[in-house]
């Protein structure tokens, strides 16, 4: 066996010159608060002599984060109020969040479940994985279960393969997501092996990878994502715009043409949730859609992720991006700023209700698919 080289504490970072060695104690107290851990992949990335490094600022404690900012919340998404059992959030009618393991390769500092992942976070008991695996066999109405966590691809092969089995059992499951990043934190992890444990006939399963940095898509990150790819996983990305990690448009550009490259289809930019104590790693959403904006046209169609903002108190995302039609839906801009009128329509304009015509209930669709 070769011996664990992952960072886990205030102390191991300034003895890799992580940190200087006199901020060791104020970043212990931190470490005492929220998990810390760095895989060998992640250090590697780090350039030590760089204080405002953007892989360090997403993975190596700071004091900040033991100020609690006006607005941040424990569960700043609401999970814990759509949770019927142990492990299950159920916050849409077609799909379910299932959470097998609360701990990660990596911690990253601006976590939105900051406050229940960590390596002394229970894992869900056989007991308690049966009985989430129950609520999902008698509820029909489920079509895709999204396996998240914690980072639930650090379950071995065998565990994974028995919770696919279960939900290709079910009959109505037919989408399975896997929030991971377990890609870019311990690429050599995601086998041949690991990949096919995912793989049902009954079931598409598809895997979302968490990445927020261009660097952080490696040669061996994108190997990784390929023996995926071979497995016949299609791959998505999703991102958190960070305040100095990714907030420009260059590096958001780079991160997606990376995505692409390595074949993961951008899909979600979250705007950063208000986790506790990660206002210094927070943007403006106006901000936000000035960079998500300045992608369209300039880059690939393919390289374009929607916008997101998790809306606090459990009421779910909702789209954020900049508006490129009018509020009264007569003018429509292009990728260069220029205004253009929008084409003659033939049902009724925007009513009152603010409902886009063609989407009535029962209305025919405005434009053929
Ligand atoms: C984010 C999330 C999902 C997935 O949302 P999509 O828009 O389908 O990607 C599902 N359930 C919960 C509880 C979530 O937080
Ligand atoms: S990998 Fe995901 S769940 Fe784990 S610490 Fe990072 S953001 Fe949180």
């Amino acid at each position: 066996m070769t011996p664990d080289r992952t960072i886990r504490s205030a102390e191991a970072l300034a003895a890799r010159g992580l940190v200087p060695p006199e901020r060791e104690t104020a970043l212990a107290r931190v470490a005492a608060r929220y998990a810390v851990s760095l895989t060998p992949a992640v250090v590697a990335l780090i350039d030590p002599a760089d204080p405002a490094d953007p892989i360090a600022r997403q993975y190596v404690p700071n004091p900040a984060e033991l100020e609690t900012a006006p607005g941040e919340l424990a569960d700043p998404i609401g999970d814990e109020a759509h949770s019927p059992v142990p492990g299950i959030v159920h916050r849409y009618p077609d799909r379910v969040l299932l959470k097998p393991v609360q701990v990660c390769a990596v911690y990253c500092r601006f976590c939105f479940r900051r406050e229940a992942v960590g390596p002394g976070a229970e894992a869900l008991s056989p007991a308690a994985l049966a009985r989430a695996l129950d609520y999902i066999r008698a509820t029909p109405a489920i079509w895709e279960v999204i396996l998240s966590g914690g980072d639930p691809l650090v379950l071995s092969p065998r565990r994974l393969a028995r919770i696919a089995d279960a939900l290709a059992a079910t009959g109505h499951v037919k989408a399975l997501r896997v929030h991971s990043r377990l890609p870019v934190a311990d690429p050599e992890r995601v086998t041949a092996a690991l990949a096919r444990a995912l793989v049902r006939p009954e079931l598409a399963t598809w895997l979302v990878l968490h990445a927020n940095h261009p660097r952080e898509l490696t040669p061996a990150a994108r190997a990784a994502c390929a023996r995926l790819v071979a497995a016949g996983i299609p791959l998505l990305s999703q991102s958190v715009l960070l305040r100095d990690v990714n907030d420009d448009p260059a590096t958001l550009e780079a991160l997606m043409r990376a995505f692409v490259e390595a074949r993961v289809k951008p899909y979600y930019l979250h705007h950063g949730d208000p986790a506790p104590g990660t206002a210094h790693l927070r943007t403006g959403l106006a901000e936000g859609q000035a960079l998500v904006g300045g992608l369209r046209g300039r880059v690939s169609g393919l390289c374009q992720p929607d916008y997101v903002l998790d809306i606090p108190g459990g009421h779910g995302k909702s789209p954020v991006g900049p508006a490129f039609l009018d509020p009264e839906g007569r003018t429509v801009r292009d990728w260069q700023g220029r205004t253009h009128p929008v084409p003659p329509c033939p049902s009724p304009p925007l009513s009152g209700s603010g409902r886009p015509s063609g989407t009535r209930p029962g209305s025919p669709r405005a434009r053929p698919a």
